[in-house]
């Protein structure tokens, strides 16, 4: 799954309910493995207590794992026989495993204004084990008839059945009882369940559900059109099934739907047979390939097509809504490309015969990456030339990169288990932007994977209430919390700094040979490193360990020491809450860093070590991290510092980002001074930084202390307004309004930028030339307004107005075309600066006129400003009952996660920390609970940073 939007906005995380996990039951109780004795455990703060938990109460089966200097790690040596061998599969929650769909023949008719559905499922199962019941997934599914035939053609359920039993609610299973049980004898046969049930089309965003759209015909009608969404556990939403990564089957799909709609599966239509007295008709497409129940999907409702072919004879077709067909072009010239590129990159073609994308008007995450049927939320596919600003154009290319390439990885090669899922998505991630990078090399996205992948995993993954990459995960809801930042984009960040070790050209190797050894199967991290090593001749599995299995990342300090010609790096955790918070166990935490500094060794694999000083030219200074491929920050002594910001001008771009994030996020988490890393700023202004990217980091460092600093006296709050407006505006100043045609991509970005900071930080001459548009556009002055400034300026304009204001952005989202243009107004709905504005937009955002894929825009904006933080904070307590109402029960990227996650997560002091535990940790909201504790802990770390810093920030913005 894709997450443009969704992973950005949701998931902080940590602590499983006690109650999700007890009450449910282990495959291991119910099979008697050798695992039975296994006590239900759970998942807790900091790594792997699951599996530390299994290992220390039963010493001697269970054994640990010991890394370099001593370090014992947690996981489990599993004996089940899903794992073979190194996972952390611990008390994950199975079905029963005496038999295993091979085959099903998936019969739906959905009734589009009963929000209903009819369903027939025939499945061909094999006998591994004698039983007398057949448990599957289902979840709110009425089942009517269940008949078991064994592969003879005898019945072996009551002939006066069905005897359906269901699961405890949260187990999300049923059981057919069989009146003749399966015995020894029928172990190695294939036999028949054929269930028929009924099923509601809901509005949850997950499993089959409903998705409103006008009528094409402009008659003002509502009309509804029916997706799914399956990924990770509702595929039992919609039919029953064996609702596993591991247990894939092939599948065949009939559809019987109004006769003048469009219905799409994952394989190309093999016959339609049409019932024209009923106005039905009923669609049967070819059978999948072998494939996981998550990735199965089906679509009926009113879209125009575009298509194209690529050079390897794959169909390519992108849907849009009626009349809006040529809003896909762009989507499908990247889909062509990327297909190709991915075929040739992992040396396998792409196996289906045809590839459709289709945008919808109500979905969760950013992208669905089904085989053969990828889905998207309409502002992630839809472009429109001279409408859709330049970022939102690289984040249609980049999510369409990201789904095409879990085509591969993750469709024809799935992870094992849900703990593995940074297999799918952090290679998906990785790999996305390196088709990016082939497809759009003016973008210069390695550049950009810093400001976006790399930050967000070094800023997640600095929280205690983190999680390893390979996480232990035993339930359902505990799915839908992992995909975060940490499976993202520290996986995908481990996975370039394993490239830039190995080289490229061997990683590829290795990358063709795990696909190819593993087609249409299932593999594990252990599998990709098997297979990487085997092609570098290096112990991968060694090296990466450490990064993949213990949370958290570490911060190399260096000194140097001139006079004796030497250098030594020290290695520690960092932590958000600093140094000083470290316990005995985490200051232990040791990891294999690759130092990427000329003249240095390539691997720091102890506490500390020194070195010769490198030799280097005058004017350049010794980096660590060049080329900035490493998952840890560097903290440099005074000297060092020094030298560095001299040799600023000779840096390359991406370790000019680096530098100052480093400088920023030390001076957070107090392993350096904060008024070091604004001392930089002006080293970057003098040296004529011209680089988007370097200034987006520079924005987001200063952005994280002005968010930090909302409460402190206005002078030190206006202060570092000023010193904001100080850098952004000249640039506003050189580059402009408007885009010049011919201008080069950087620009645009750097452009679009500029202006947007400019007007956050309130510098007068930007925010009245920002009004001056924003009245010409209301005049009708269309070309007044370009598409990259929009957003902002409809943002600025409601900070400095108020009632007013947010009445014309309403009539103007009621009016708006695209989604696209919704989002960016609901996103300045946000924007206001006084309570009452403020309150008037939530209230807007708990109306039909939002959808629930969007209940987090407004939210988020508003506690993004200094009043709004409070104010959405006590609305979002006061009026809570409704914003679960409206936003809860969804699937995976619920929209209620993200409005907890901004309802809260930017305060900044210890009692707002225990309000926050206080509010929402009794509700025990089902995939909340990372997201909950992980607030709580950034507001701490916020805290501690206030007391550090508000002082000496306060001081040196006087000077
Ligand atoms: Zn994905």
């Amino acid at each position: 799954m894709s997450c443009v939007g969704a992973q950005r906005l949701s998931s902080l995380l940590s602590l499983s309910s006690p109650s999700s996990v007890s009450r449910l039951r282990s495959r291991a109780a119910r099979t008697k493995t050798a695992r039975s004795a296994m006590p239900p455990t759970r998942a807790s703060a900091g790594d792997n207590v699951l599996c530390r938990a299994v290992a220390e109460d039963k010493p001697g089966r269970t054994p640990l794992i010991t890394l370099e200097g001593g370090r014992q790690m947690s996981y489990v040596k599993c004996s089940c026989s899903k794992c073979r061998g190194l996972v952390m599969c611990g008390d994950k929650q199975l079905l029963p495993s005496a038999v295993t769909p091979q085959h099903y023949d998936l019969s739906l008719a959905p009734d589009l204004e009963a929000f209903t559905y009819t369903g027939v499922c025939t499945v061909q199962l094999l006998v591994s084990e004698p039983c007398d019941a057949i448990t599957f997934h289902a979840k709110d599914l009425a089942i009517s008839a269940g008949v078991l035939v064994d592969a003879a053609g005898v019945e072996r359920t009551n002939p006066g059945g069905p005897d359906v039993l269901y699961g405890e609610e949260k187990q999300e299973t049923a059981t057919v009882a069989l009146s003749a049980p399966l015995t020894a004898a029928d172990i190695g046969t294939v036999v028949t369940l054929r269930l028929e049930f009924t099923g509601e089309l809901n509005d949850k965003m997950a499993g089959f559900y409903r998705s409103a759209y006008p009528a094409p015909d402009g008659s003002g009608e509502t009309r509804y059109l029916a997706v799914t969404q399956f990924e990770p556990t509702d595929a039992r939403r919609c039919f029953p099934c064996w609702d596993e990564p591991a247990l894939k089957a092939t599948f065949g799909m009939t559809l019987t739907v109004p006769d003048d709609r469009v219905a799409l599966s994952n394989m190309p239509e093999k016959a339609v047979v049409k019932d024209a007295a009923g106005g039905k008709k009923t669609v049967t497409f070819e059978t999948t390939p072998v494939m996981s129940t998550y990735l199965l999907a089906f679509c009926v409702g009113e879209f125009d097509h575009i298509e194209d072919t690529t050079p390897e004879g794959v169909t390519v077709r992108c849907w849009t809504p009626v009349g809006k067909s040529e809003q896909g072009r762009f989507a499908l010239d990247t889909a062509v490309g990327s297909l190709s590129f991915f075929g040739e990159y992992f040396d396998n073609a792409y196996p289906l015969p045809k590839m459709d994308m289709i945008a919808v008007p109500d979905f969760s995450a950013g992208a669905m990456e089904n085989w053969g049927l990828v889905v998207y939320r309409a502002s992630l596919m839809l472009f429109e030339e001279g409408k859709t600003p330049t970022n939102a154009k690289q984040s249609i290319g980049y999510v369409v990169g990201h789904e095409l390439a879990h085509q591969w990885f993750g469709n024809l090669v799935t992870m094992e288990w849900w703990s593995q899922l940074w297999l799918n998505e952090g290679f998906a991630t990785w790999v996305g932007w390196r088709a990016m990078d082939h497809l759009y090399p003016e973008w210069k996205v390695w550049s950009q994977f810093l400001t976006n992948e790399q930050s967000m995993g070094l800023g997640l993954d600095s929280l205690r209430s983190s999680h390893p990459v390979e996480v232990p995960i035993q339930s359902a809801g505990q799915v839908n919390e992992i995909f975060d930042a940490i499976s993202y984009s520290k996986g995908s960040c481990v996975i370039r700094m394993l490239e830039a070790h190995l080289g490229e050209e061997t990683f590829r190797a290795g990358m063709r040979a795990y696909v190819a050894r593993h087609a249409y199967g299932n593999a594990g991290t252990t599998d990709l490193w098997q297979a990487l090593s085997e092609v570098s001749g290096q112990d991968v599995a060694g090296l990466m360990s450490c990064w993949t299995s213990q949370t958290g990342y570490p911060i190399l300090s260096v000194a140097a020491h001139e006079a004796e010609g030497t250098v030594t790096v020290t290695q520690r955790r960092y932590l958000a809450s600093g140094p000083a918070s470290l316990t005995e166990e985490e200051a232990s935490a040791q990891w294999k860093v690759p130092l990427g500094a000329f003249g240095l060794p390539g691997v720091l694999d102890t506490p500390e070590a020194t070195f010769p000083l490198p030799p280097h030219a005058a004017g350049t200074a010794l980096k660590l991290n060049v080329g900035q491929t490493g998952f840890y920050r560097t903290v440099y002594d005074d000297a060092s510092r020094a030298a560095l910001k001299v040799a600023l001008p000779t840096m390359e771009e991406v370790d000019r980002v680096g530098l100052v994030s480093d400088a920023f996020a030390c001076g957070a988490a107090g392993y350096a001074e904060t008024t070091a890393a604004l001392e930089l700023l002006s080293a970057y202004a003098d040296a004529g930084e011209e680089s988007y990217v370097v200034w987006s980091e520079i924005a987001s460092g200063l952005g994280g202390l002005v968010s930090a600093f909302f409460e402190q006296p206005e002078e030190v709050v206006a202060g570092l307004r000023g010193l904001g407006a100080e850098l952004f505006a000249p640039l506003v100043e050189r580059l402009g309004w408007e885009g010049v045609a011919g201008e080069d991509y950087q620009t645009t970005r750097l452009r679009q930028l500029a202006v947007s900071r400019s007007l956050a930080f309130e510098h007068p001459a930007a925010v009245a030339e920002a009004r001056r548009r924003y009245d010409l556009y209301l005049g009708g002055d269309i070309a007044a307004m370009p598409a990259d400034i929009k957003g902002a300026v409809f943002a600025s304009a409601l900070r400095q107005g108020g009632a007013a204001e947010l009445a014309q952005l309403q009539t103007l989202y009621a009016a708006a075309e695209s989604q696209l243009e919704e989002s960016l107004l609901l996103g300045a709905m946000g924007a206001g600066r006084d309570a009452t504005t403020i309150l008037a937009a939530l209230e807007f955002n708990m109306t039909d006129a939002v959808r629930k894929q969007d209940g987090g825009a407004i939210v988020g904006a508003a506690s993004g400003s200094r009043v709004g933080r409070r104010v959405v904070w006590d609305w979002v307590r006061a009026n809570w009952d409704g914003v679960d109402a409206k936003f809860g029960g969804g699937g995976v990227s619920s929209g209620l996660t993200r409005v907890i996650g901004a309802s809260c997560g930017g305060l900044a002091s210890e009692e707002d920390a225990a309000a926050i535990e206080a509010f929402y940790v009794p509700k025990e909201i089902e995939g909340a609970a990372r997201t909950v504790s992980q607030a709580a802990e950034a507001v701490r770390a916020r805290a501690a940073r206030l007391e550090r810093d508000a002082a000496p920030v306060a001081v040196w913005l006087t000077k």
